[in-house]
């Protein structure tokens, strides 16, 4: 529980950016302005918390930021922040600066540095923004629906052009732990294989023989999504030619899938975390992580929540399995 009264908030981005993460800071920056709080915005991450990087997020400062990807407080990873050193560096910056509470938006990463700043007296919220939404304590994270949105506009115009010459198109999407996104995209692009990290791949049966079925079926062409983690889809490429005999053509999305306006799901859930992360601190509750679950907002604490891990949806997997299986 906090002992003083809240004249002053930080909030920061760090770790891997998403769409959406705009949204959240204003949110945050317009709900301290409401209650009569200074909102002072920290640029790249801990760093800018080390370095006194800041500047003051008054609610003019965030017009018009709602429909912007990225972060207009930049987002970096700060390997200084996880030494004793550099930690209490941030410590005595949130002392000099005057921050009552921290509202850091990212992953796992920095609900950690959150973790270490709450530890050494300073209240904290976590918001979860990652295209992955693999946190645990939360049903969703900021930026999931615009990535999945983005990827899906770009394999539809693949698809154009796999039809057209009769071709097989092996797409990579992001996920190195976690195939939330390219199990929802390949649902959504009516992939005929899908292949994630969190299960082991039998290639004959879960790609050769997909592609078979889908010739017999009538299908000219074929589109297979790989999750990164799962391996290099180039090699995945090189098996199938030599397989198949079918020369398919490579595409990894990369980082397009982190940028873009962010969709209404990512707004409004974005805006909603953010409100609700400054009026958690003014309850008094700190070292939190904000949550939605099941459409409502909640908060699950930081330390429990990064012993959590967000499964594959087992119903949301054997939905793709359904529908790449004829
Ligand atoms: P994400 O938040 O997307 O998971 P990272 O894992 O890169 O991203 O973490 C972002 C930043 O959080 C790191 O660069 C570091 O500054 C901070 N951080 C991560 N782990 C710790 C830790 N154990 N202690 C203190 N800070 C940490």
């Amino acid at each position: 529980m906090l002992d003083k009264k809240i004249a002053r908030i930080g909030v920061l981005t760090s770790g891997g950016d998403a769409p959406g993460m705009n949204a959240a800071i204003r949110a945050v920056a317009r709900t301290a302005a409401a209650h009569g709080i200074q909102c002072l915005g920290i640029r790249r991450g801990y760093n800018g918390l080390i370095n006194g990087d800041v500047t003051e997020l008054g609610p003019q400062n965030v017009a018009g930021i709602v429909t912007r990807g990225g972060t207009i407080l930049y987002t970096a990873r700060c390997p200084e922040f996880m030494t004793e050193a550099g930690l209490q560096k941030g410590v005595d910056s949130c002392r000099y600066l005057g921050i009552d509470g921290l509202v850091a938006i990212g992953g796992d990463g920095t609900f950690r540095g959150a973790l270490a700043l709450a530890a050494h007296g300073v209240p904290t919220i976590g918001v979860p923004g990652t295209i992955d939404n693999d946190i645990g304590c939360t049903h969703y994270s900021i930026g999931f629906d615009t990535a999945c949105n983005t990827a899906i506009a770009c394999i539809d115009k693949l698809r154009d052009t796999m039809q057209s010459h009769e071709r097989c198109s092996v797409v990579e999407v992001m996920g190195r732990n976690a195939g939330h996104l390219a199990v929802y995209v390949g649902i959504a692009v009516g992939a005929t294989a899908i292949l994630v990290p969190e299960k082991e791949v039998e290639f004959e049966t879960d790609v050769i023989e997909k592609m078979r079925s889908a010739r017999i079926h009538g299908r000219n062409h074929s589109i297979i999504i790989v999750a990164e983690g799962v391996g290099r889809a180039t090699d995945i490429g090189h098996r199938i030619l030599e397989e198949t005999g079918m020369d398919p053509r490579v595409t990894i999305l990369g980082h397009i899938q982190r940028g873009g306006s962010p969709t209404a799901r990512d707004r409004v859930t974005a805006s909603r975390m953010g409100v609700y992360a400054v009026e958690t601190l003014l309850e008094g509750r700190s070292n939190r992580v904000v949550c939605i679950r099941n459409g409502e907002m909640c908060d699950h604490d930081i330390e429990e929540a990064l012993t959590m891990k967000r499964d594959l949806q087992e119903s949301m997997y054997r939905t793709a399995l359904a529908l790449t299986s004829v």
